[in-house]
């Protein structure tokens, strides 16, 4: 049984008040409840903040919306495992779609990434998804299936299955435009098809897929109750803490 994952990617916002400030309102709407695990993802420059507004709340974990792949040197700008680890980062965020198209991500780039996140005891979310122009090429599965490939290519199966999966079709991802829940279902069992292929079946069924782009409170649950869909990678809803709470609840209902 897959234990649900829901993380917020907030991108480029907050402040360090203002994560402290989401923290506090968030943890009075979630309630005591641990049958979904909660990663929050903020700036690096606002790690610090949140995790002392998490002290009474370890269960929620704290990840990285990027890194660098090697341990330390001349790269003026990046942040290496090693630092995330210092923060008590556990989870990193790895080839995000606007990584990939805004900052040349490849998948060559992406797996050192993946890698060295694993040499370090951080678990990626590798994410991965097709633009509206392959949709509409109908090259859905060339796409995801190259880019897992490239992606995840040297990894043992346990490092597999620590690595989280986010599907998120790069037109659905801050548009409002939600992939219905059979598209995304069709989707989520060809990764995990390909996942079996890459290693072996039972490791593939163990391996959580979330699904991101422009989930909400009042479609989070339709999309999280598929068999293949393990939880979600919220942008934009993962801004405020009352909606964040309701998809986070939404994770949780059966
Ligand atoms: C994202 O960027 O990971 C994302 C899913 O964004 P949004 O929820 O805003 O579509």
């Amino acid at each position: 049984m897959r234990k649900k994952i829901v993380a917020a990617n907030w991108k480029m916002n907050m402040t360090q008040g203002e994560a402290s400030a989401f923290v506090g309102t968030f943890l009075l709407e979630i309630g005591e409840s641990r049958d979904v695990e909660v990663v929050l993802v903020p700036p690096f420059t606002a790690i610090a903040a949140v995790n002392a507004a998490l002290e009474h709340a370890q269960h929620i974990k704290v990840g990285a919306q990027n890194m660098h792949w090697e341990r330390s040197g001349a790269f003026t700008g990046e942040i290496s495992p090693a630092m995330l680890r210092d923060l008590f980062v556990r989870y990193v965020v790895l080839g995000h779609s606007e990584r990939r198209t805004l900052f040349g991500e490849t998948d060559e780039i992406v797996n050192r990434k993946v890698r060295a996140a694993h040499e370090a005891m951080l678990r990626p979310i590798l994410c991965v998804g097709e633009s509206l122009e392959q949709r509409e090429r109908g090259d859905v599965e060339k796409v995801l299936s190259t880019q897992l490939r490239g992606s995840l290519a040297g990894l043992s199966a346990r490092e597999l299955q620590e690595t989280v999966i986010a599907y998120e079709p790069v037109w659905a991802i801050g548009t409002g435009k939600t992939a219905t829940a059979e598209q995304a279902q069709e989707a989520h069992a060809f990764i995990r098809q390909v996942l079996g292929e890459i290693s072996e079946e039972a490791t593939a069924d163990k391996i959580r897929i979330q699904y991101g782009g422009s989930v909400k409170p009042d479609n989070a649950r339709t999309l999280m109750s598929q068999p293949d869909i393990d939880g979600a990678l919220v942008g934009g809803a993962s801004l405020d803490p009352r909606s964040f709470a309701l998809i986070v609840q939404g994770a949780g209902e059966k």
